[in-house]
């Protein structure tokens, strides 16, 4: 999280309210989160911020006379836009790029890491980023079959594989969860073992799941962007509901740093995975 639909929404959003505007300043409190320094970030002051848009689960601010910021936002950041300036005291601020009309488009991240990133690059240059060279086609809307890019992503797990971005962009740990229980496929099929069927089911179910969640945001999300997303999740954080479509339980896997949901009868013939935080407090 953010995940494509979100950061789309925020594109979506932050484009209409911002496009024309004028930058007055830009700051990187503290500089942790910014990732070059050539040219500065002040390179951007003074200019006409022309779009912003989604890459991935990247964004992207154009500014006039071929600079852009790419930011990454990692798993708790937001970009939001305010009517009024922060406090320099705001220790969440990442990012200040402040507009005309006292407006402040403000990268926060919460938590305690420091993670989410800003890179000044020349627009032109910008495919030739690390971050964005390596990147897969786009998830949404209009993905390539699936059977064909998933086989060469080599035997590994589908809940591995489609959130590699480098074969899919997009798609993180709460997407995947509800794409694979809208699909019917188990989270640990491999990715290279597709029927041409389950291949289509698959990507039909990743165009209409995050479809869905942005046309949900479309009716829900506004400026300047909610700290908390409404997320429409079914399957993904409800281990231990009801499965909206067969009623049985919902399963968990649990990671170190994320869990995995998925509905046993519809998705792994009855059985019911291994958690592997429980068996090693068992041990
Ligand atoms: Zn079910």
């Amino acid at each position: 999280m953010p995940e494509l639909p979100e950061v789309e929404i925020t594109a979506r959003r932050l484009h209409a309210a911002l496009a024309g505007a004028t930058i007055e300043s830009a700051l990187a409190p503290g500089l942790n989160a910014l990732k070059t320094f050539d040219p500065p970030l002040g390179a951007v002051e003074g200019h006409t911020l022309d779009a912003v848009r989604r890459r991935g689960k990247h964004l992207i601010v154009d500014v006039a006379g071929g600079l852009s910021l790419l930011m990454h936002l990692m798993s708790a950041g937001r970009l939001q836009l305010f009517d009024k300036r922060a406090s320099v005291r705001d220790r969440s601020s990442r990012l200040l790029v402040r507009v005309d009309g006292e407006r402040e488009l403000r990268l926060r991240e919460f938590g305690t890491r420091q993670a989410a990133w800003v890179k000044v690059l020349a627009t032109e240059a910008l495919g030739d980023d690390d971050a964005l060279v390596a990147l897969g086609p786009e998830a949404w809307p209009d993905p390539p079959p699936l059977r064909e890019l998933l086989a060469g992503a080599g035997a590994r797990p589908l809940h591995a594989v489609l959130r590699d971005q480098r074969v899919i962009a997009g798609i993180g740990r709460s997407w995947v969860d509800e794409i694979l229980w809208s699909a019917m496929l188990s989270p640990f099929k491999r990715a290279d073992d597709l029927e041409d069927e389950e291949a289509d089911r698959l990507r039909e179910a990743v165009v209409g799941r995050l479809g869905g969640a942005i046309e949900h945001y479309e009716a829900t999300v506004k400026l300047p962007i909610p700290d908390k997303m409404p997320l429409p999740l079914q399957v993904h954080r409800h281990q231990g509901e009801p499965c909206p479509r067969c009623g049985t339980t919902i399963e968990a896997v649990h990671y170190e740093s994320y869990v995995m949901c998925y509905c046993p009868t519809d998705q792994t013939g009855g059985r019911v995975l291994k958690d592997r935080r429980l068996s090693r407090l068992l041990k």
